[in-house]
């Protein structure tokens, strides 16, 4: 067998920096890299060049258009393909790409969400060039990465705050930095992991379902007879439809230059995962979005849907996406990483601080940064993490802050007493086992897996969330520790204390446990339910002054995400709604109907023959579903009017709640009826494919 030769082809659709080294002349080269590292504006002379050389790669590996890649508040991308032909003469064309063309775009984007940003007599948005993310080739168009600003410069995008976010952390961190003499750092960078989950589901079955057609997820349902019981999927051997479908998908992420890595299948049956290795946050980022886009498209080429909602199937694990992160500096430290020295571990521990402080101060913005319709299936509802963010740092780490906190001796035999940035302080044991996979925000040895994040989100918001509450923790430290006279003694107090204020966050103990909840509430956690909960504390004064002082969002800003954010969680409840009414009223109502009709005519052929002849089952069943399709009936009534009053609200705040606590539980309450009709309707009567064909369905 010819086996693929994967370094050749990784990397392969991107022009990336081995191909500018060979195509760009050396002056040009040094300047766009001067723009990628430093940020220094492109002048346009050099970006005429980098266009052309671009254009020349495109077009020599099949391409014939380019687009301005983006990252709308849609939560998926967006791009508008120009050709790069040009007329010259009559009838005949050139092919041309300037550097205005590479540097700036105005798609038409009066469509996008906005959220009140962006009058619509000014409805131009502009795209941005971010050259620290390389151009890349996609089914024959130069994709450029950009990032989308309205005209007066507000970010309509989830990049440009990433990037700002990054910008934020890299200026607190370097300040840190310095304290402890790194003056050889001169840039710090965050990084991601991204450990995707997915289902794959047959495509004829798909097709027959306008619940998964039109929502991705499915609205009815009974369980079958086996769901996830027997654990028998869980790095089970991977059937060879599926297995194709991961060995194309690996192929184009390779020559994407998306560092694949690992695939197995997960708990739930038909559930699978891939995690890439880990990158900076903004690559990591657009690679994400790439591999959802790609997962979708290369599972249709093999006869499948690939699923990527929070919870497509009651009564099994939904999907989640665990976002692993971590501080690095350009001279390869990961601040993370306990050191080998004392003074690199007071160092460890003060970054360990400032995750800890940051993500007790601020459980609020990280609930809210994975808030969606979806996820709302997931976090409290019994699975995955729970709503209520807190820390695991495993018994060993917790023993270590505690006898710091206490000032009491720790160690096996031979206890010492712990002194921050002094000899004493022992060596990390590096326990990188994580063996508590409920807690929603864990430290795995040399990084923290925040596990709260639904499958199909941006992995933009958590870590625009995680950069900027982690860069106002080292920004208050480093206002602590720069004018300190015993920088030493500054920073044990400084620890100390940290770890006495904070050490509620902490709690290494099961996150599904009923006694947590409680015990968390004692400790004075937020426990945000569900997103029309958690929402609205993205505005609360301490969140705008967090965010406008690193400069991450604007206020205005700020107010426009809460409004969009907000009528699209409105939104997905409505259209769910609309999807119910429509299956029960057309479809599965005149189907039960029709059961029972062929039940009546059965009893009454039956009574013809002999009226004593036993009928209990035709006659039993009539009864039962005739009962259930005025109970059903009832339901979707009901259903229809509250979504139909759902119209007349106009505050955005008060109509989230109404979706959340009347249409959304008059949905739950239409489901069960549905559900158990399906048990007790005729097969060949029912109109949907049950969940049985869905979860077992790939050959
Ligand atoms: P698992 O969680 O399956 O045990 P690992 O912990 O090795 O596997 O890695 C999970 C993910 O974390 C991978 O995507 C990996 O690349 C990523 N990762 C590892 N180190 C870092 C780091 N320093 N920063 C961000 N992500 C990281
Ligand atoms: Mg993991």
């Amino acid at each position: 067998m010819n086996g693929l030769n994967v370094t050749a082809i990784f990397g392969e659709n991107v022009f990336g920096d081995s191909v500018m080294q060979d195509r760009l002349p050396k002056d040009i080269y040094k300047q766009v890299q001067l723009t990628i590292k430093n940020g220094k504006k492109l002048d346009i002379n050099v970006a005429n060049v980098v266009a052309n050389a671009m254009k020349d790669w495109a077009v020599e590996k099949g391409a014939t258009h380019f687009t301005h890649w983006f990252q709308p508040m849609t939560g998926i991308t967006a791009e508008k393909h120009d050709s790069f032909i040009s007329p010259v003469d009559v009838g005949k064309v050139i092919m041309e790409f300037s550097g205005k063309e590479l540097v700036q775009g105005e798609p038409d984007a009066s469509s996008f969400p906005s959220g009140g940003l962006r009058a619509t007599f000014e409805a131009r948005g502009y795209t941005a060039w971010d050259p620290s993310s390389y151009a890349f080739i996609k089914d024959g168009v130069l994709c450029i990465p950009t990032a989308f600003c309205s005209y007066s410069g507000e970010a309509l995008d989830k990049k440009t705050p990433l990037l700002r976010s990054m910008e934020a952390i890299n200026k607190q961190a370097l300040r840190v930095l310095k304290l402890f003499g790194r003056d050889d750092v001169t840039s710090v960078r965050t990084t991601v992991g991204a450990e995707q989950e997915y289902f794959l589901i047959d495509k004829d079955i798909y097709d027959k379902r306008k619940d998964l057609i039109y929502t991705g997820r499915t609205l009815f349902g009974a369980k079958p007879p086996k769901g996830q019981d027997l654990d028998d999927h869980y790095f089970g051997v991977i059937k060879p439809q599926v297995q194709s479908f991961m060995k194309e998908l690996n192929e184009e992420l390779w020559k994407l230059g998306i560092l694949a890595k690992t695939e197995h299948n997960e708990v739930a049956p038909a559930q699978h995962e891939m995690a890439p290795v880990f990158t900076t946050t903004n690559i990591a980022v657009d690679h994400n979005q790439l591999t959802m886009e790609l997962m979708q498209k290369i599972a249709k080429k093999h006869d499948m849907v690939c699923l990527l909602h929070e919870k497509p199937f009651a009564g099994v694990n939904g999907s989640g996406k665990h976002n692993n992160w971590s501080i690095s500096t350009n001279t390869g430290l990961n601040l993370l990483e306990p050191g080998d020295t004392p003074y690199e571990n007071a160092q460890f521990l003060l970054f360990l601080c400032a995750v800890i402080k940051a993500v007790d101060d601020y459980q609020d913005l990280l609930r809210i940064s994975v808030a969606t319709a979806g996820n709302d299936h997931r976090l409290g509802a019994n699975e995955a993490p729970p709503a209520i963010v807190s820390i695991y740092i495993g018994e060993e780490l917790s023993a270590i802050l505690e006898a710091i906190e206490t000032g009491t001796p720790y160690g096996g035999t031979e206890k010492e007493m712990l002194k921050v940035g002094v000899k004493i302080l022992p060596k990390f044991p590096k326990d990188t086992t994580d063996r508590n996979r409920t807690s929603p925000f864990a430290f795995t040895g040399n990084k923290f897996e925040f596990r709260m994040l639904g499958s199909s989100i941006s992995l933009s918001g958590p870590n625009v969330v995680l950069n900027t509450i982690v860069a106002e923790s080292l920004k208050q430290f480093a206002d602590i520790l720069e004018p300190a006279d015993d920088f030493d003694q500054a920073l044990e107090s400084l620890i100390k204390e940290t770890i006495k204020e904070h050490k509620r966050i902490l709690f290494n103990g099961n996150g599904y446990d009923e006694s947590w909840i409680e015990e968390a509430g004692k400790r004075g956690l937020l426990n945000l339910k569900s997103t029309p909960d958690a929402l609205p504390y993205f505005l609360h004064k301490k969140n705008v002054d967090l965010f406008t002082s690193h400069k991450v969002f604007t206020k205005e800003e700020m107010e426009s995400r809460y409004e969009i954010l907000m009528e699209n969680y409105c939104k997905v409840i409505n259209i769910e709604a609309l999807t119910m009414i429509e299956m029960v009223k057309k479809e599965i109502l005149p189907a039960v109907s029709a059961f029972s009709k062929e039940l009546s005519d059965a009893l009454l052929a039956k009574k013809n023959i002999a009226e004593d002849i036993s009928c209990q089952y035709e006659d039993s069943l009539i009864h039962k579903l005739s009962a259930m399709l005025s109970c059903a009936y009832d339901k979707v009534s009901l259903l229809e009017k509250d979504t139909v009053d759902a119209k007349d609200m106009t505050d955005i705040t008060e109509m989230g709640h109404y979706y959340r606590e009347k249409v959304f539980a008059d949905m739950a309450e239409l489901r069960i009826v549905i559900d158990e009709l399906e048990t007790i309707t005729a097969k060949t009567y029912w109109p949907y494919p049950s969940y049985g064909h869905l979860l077992f369905g790939i050959r």
